[in-house]
């Protein structure tokens, strides 16, 4: 299997050259070169595996030049109960109204970018030792993607990881998530300003082209395709959940931000996964909303964009749409090259002709949660089944039942535990005790490793120099 770019400029590559590459060199994203169609009949062999297994036969299709015999080690390696949880690794629950919940987020950060970045960490771990390479992964998080990563990565050799975050700007357990590991490999690095001030620091050193190779700095956003494919797998594991064969039909509803998540969804079906529809739902931030409802896609700057009770669909620019709207435009490059030229001078573009195509031959509808429907959602789903749905999770159960079809089954994804959440939690139901996994009691009181620096890209370069020196 090779991959292309959707801008069409970039050579062939194969997956372990894509593994550590952001963004292709002309501008694009990069997709296999086409879908692998899996059969009725394999479909149906692959009903009763173990997540291991599945995962390996769907990856295998997508990952070709790693033999399977170490890529089978590096899955095993990864989707193991002790890290999720349960043998299951995306055990599937019932709400009392019928809705089905796949759980996604039993992983050490609590939330569903477990799922994609320990198997990025396993794999990033095998490719660099092969090719007898070391990578600097640079980073600015205000949460969720830099604990992932860091708990990804810690302690893998060949690997430092530099993450900025704001300092004071993230909820107590969430400095303590990342600042409390102590792994040699790991550097917290607190800014003193805003997300967006660490987000220019991380571009302001990226385009020192002559530090960047030095340094050997990569990065590990939501745009990678190696997340993407490790995403695939659990569409395929929640279908075989909640079916008894392979006539059956099942929709995923998913709380949207960058689109990651439900691209492999969108993946999953074109491979020939009986998925009806993809859901797409998101909070007041509904760039995605709006398009999938008008063909209209219009992203908004940073300052347009709300800052939410479900902070993590804080999106404006929805990074990985562009692979979407690829296979919408049956793969031209050259219209990709032109809509995203649009989007460049902030002016988006208008598919309202291909909404029809949009609907009925890719299956994709999508809704939007506000704060009081969210935590509506919480309080009602508390009342009726006693348990706390996360903020992210309650948009998708909210726009779930509002689109629900007659005798249609819905699998939301949850996209993150309650416990990282209480202050939302507390204002939805009151004061509850919000269930944490063992092993995270006391976790604000273990000792933490930052160290806190001016909003300066200077510093943060000299950080790095030391660091890689020593
Ligand atoms: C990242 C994230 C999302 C959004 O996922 P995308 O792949 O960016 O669409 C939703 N919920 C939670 C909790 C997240 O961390």
């Amino acid at each position: 299997m090779k991959y292309i770019s959707t801008r069409g400029a970039t050579a062939h590559k194969a997956f372990s050259e894509v593994l550590l590459m952001g963004l292709a060199p002309d501008g694009g994203l990069m997709l296999p070169e086409h879908y692998p169609h899996v059969s009725e009949q394999t479909l149906e062999a692959w009903r009763g595996l173990s997540y291991q297994e599945l995962a390996f036969e769907v990856m295998s299709l997508f990952i070709t030049d790693i033999p399977a015999d170490d890529l089978r080690d590096i899955i095993n390696r990864t989707y193991t109960e002790e890290v999720f949880g349960s043998r299951e690794i995306t055990p599937v629950r019932t709400l009392s109204d019928g809705i089905k919940i796949q759980a996604l987020s039993n992983g050490p950060t609590l939330a569903f970018k477990d799922m994609a970045m320990q198997f990025l960490g396993n794999a990033f771990e095998y490719v660099l030792a092969k090719e007898g390479k070391t990578l600097n992964i640079l980073g600015a998080t205000s949460g969720d993607t830099g604990s992932a990563a860091e708990y990804a990565l810690r302690g893998k050799k060949g690997i430092h990881v530099f993450m900025l975050s704001p300092e004071g700007k993230m909820s107590a357990f969430q400095r303590a998530q990342m600042y409390s590991l102590q792994d040699e490999n790991i550097h917290n690095i607190a800014v003193l300003g805003m997300f967006d001030d660490c987000q220019d620091i991380v571009k302001a050193v990226q385009s020192d082209a002559s530090f960047k190779e030095k340094y050997q700095i990569g990065t590990v956003n939501s745009i990678n395709w190696g997340r993407i494919v490790a995403q695939v797998v659990y569409y395929f594991a929640g279908y075989f959940n909640v079916t008894t064969d392979n006539s059956q039909k099942v929709s995923f509803c998913v709380p949207s931000g960058n689109f990651g998540n439900v691209c492999a969804g969108h993946i999953a079906r074109q491979m020939g996964l009986p998925i009806h529809r993809l859901i797409v739902a998101t909070n007041e931030n509904d760039v995605l909303d709006e398009f999938f409802k008008t063909g209209e896609y219009r992203p908004r700057s940073t300052a347009d964009t709300y800052v939410t009770s479900s902070p993590s669909m804080d999106i404006s620019k929805a990074s990985n749409f562009e692979r979407f709207i690829f296979d919408l435009m049956e793969r031209d490059a050259v219209q990709i090259e032109a809509l995203w030229a649009e989007v460049g001078i902030g002016k988006g573009f208008d598919l309202s002709l291909q909404l029809g195509k949009i609907r009925n031959q890719y299956g994709f509808v999508s809704g939007k949660s506000l704060h009081q429907d969210r935590l509506a959602t919480i309080a009602e789903v508390y009342r009726a089944d006693g348990e706390l749905l996360d903020p992210h999770t309650a948009d998708g159960v909210k726009v779930a039942r509002e689109v629900r079809e007659a005798g249609e089954t819905i699998v939301c994804l949850e996209t993150a535990l309650a416990a990282k959440f209480e202050e939302a939690i507390r204002e939805a139901v009151g004061e509850v005790a919000v269930a944490r996994p063992s092993g995270l009691a006391g976790l604000e009181a273990l000792p933490q490793r930052v160290q806190t620096v001016p909003n300066n890209a200077e510093v943060v370069k000299s950080i790095i120099r030391e660091t890689l020196h020593k």
